[in-house]
């Protein structure tokens, strides 16, 4: 929730026709898309000029969200993000809290003197943003545009495009209303969002089951050829290189949800998967219980996240990485064991 004070000025700002760009965060997943995207479908009823922008690409899988295709992609049109980004009245920028997370975005960002207004749910924010919005408890950050939006006194400008959009992140970051992230309030506002017009079924169809056949055949690849496990310390890894990626016609996004299957074995608690990228090795942590793979990526492998979901990255090769990855596993035997 915003604090009183930063309410009023949220409200001032916002009372006129402005310039809005909003940011999120490299690969962007469901969360980024759909805060973002929700936040775009409320902003503009109030007849302000709003722009996505994110750094790369999102997955296929996403873009049936409405108005996927103005979002801009840093990556591809520099010039074009960076005239918005220095034409900006205001910069919200959503599920992230480290400008490192926009990858070389940061630098326009960093420049911009305008108000930026962070909405995230990830710990230890980065101190760059001029009003905060920080809940670690938060399932999403699509709860958290939600709760704004209440907080604003718009609840009837929650129509059915901000209501799939907002549904849409709530569910990819709560794995389907799984994780201990949930509450009783996550459920309460998806009822909100699917009175206000959220498709339920068609969201989860579009993201859940409209897989292409070569994705369904490196997941199995992955399960049955690739899965690594180390009992003793509690803990499951699949590794990927460029050439099984590009045997199994690897697209944005085919490997999302993946690393999920070796955290579902019975007895695992510490589950990663490491895909060779052509710049590094990119990593994906997720933990049950206490384990913070947070701290275990932001310490070992130059990454963050949450204590349960994190991503880190290697700029060693795929091999080194691993045998990095094996060697600190006894450091964390006691924690891994309890
Ligand atoms: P994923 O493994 O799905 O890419 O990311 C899991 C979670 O960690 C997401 O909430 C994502 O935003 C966060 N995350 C992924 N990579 C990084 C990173 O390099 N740095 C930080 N701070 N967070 C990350
Ligand atoms: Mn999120």
């Amino acid at each position: 929730m915003f604090k009183a004070k930063d309410l009023e000025k949220l409200k001032s700002l916002l009372s006129e026709p402005r310039q809005i760009v909003i940011l999120s965060h490299k690969n962007p997943d469901g969360d980024a898309i759909g805060s973002a995207l929700g936040l775009y479908h409320y902003l503009i009823q109030l007849k302000h000029k709003v722009t996505v922008i994110v750094p790369d690409a999102f997955p296929e899988f996403l873009a049936w969200m409405p108005d996927s295709s103005k979002i801009l992609f840093y990556e591809e049109s520099q010039k074009k993000c960076i005239t918005k980004i220095n034409e900006a009245e205001i910069i919200f920028c959503v599920d992230f809290n480290s400008l490192n997370r926009v990858g070389d975005m940061d630098e326009p960002v960093r420049l911009s003197t305008v108000p930026k207004i962070l909405i995230d749910h990830h710990p230890q924010p980065e101190n760059f943003a001029t009003l905060v919005n920080s809940d670690i408890k938060a399932s999403s950050t699509a709860q958290m545009i939600f709760e704004t939006i209440i907080q604003l006194n718009h609840k009837k400008k929650i129509n059915k495009k901000v209501a799939n959009c907002l549904y849409a992140g709530i569910m990819t970051d709560t794995g389907s209303f799984r994780f201990p992230s949930t509450k009783s309030e996550t459920h309460r506002i998806a009822a909100d969002l699917i009175e206000a017009g959220a498709d339920n079924f068609s969201i989860h169809d579009n993201i859940y089951d409209q897989n292409s056949e070569s994705r369904m055949r490196l997941l199995g690849y992955c399960l049955s050829e690739k899965l690594k496990i180390f009992e003793e310390f509690s803990t499951a890894y699949f590794t990927l290189s460029k050439d099984e990626l590009q045997r199994f016609n690897y697209q944005k996004g085919d490997t999302e949800g993946v690393v999920n299957y070796a955290l579902s074995i019975k007895g695992i608690k510490f589950a990663a998967i490491f895909k060779e990228n052509e710049e590094n090795i990119r990593i994906s942590f997720r933990s049950k219980g206490k384990f913070s793979v947070n701290d275990f990526a932001r310490k070992h492998f130059n990454g963050g996240g949450h204590v349960n979901a994190a991503g880190g990255n290697s700029e060693l090769s795929l091999d080194e990485t691993i045998s990095k990855f094996v060697s600190l596993l006894p450091e964390y035997r006691k924690d891994l064991s309890s």
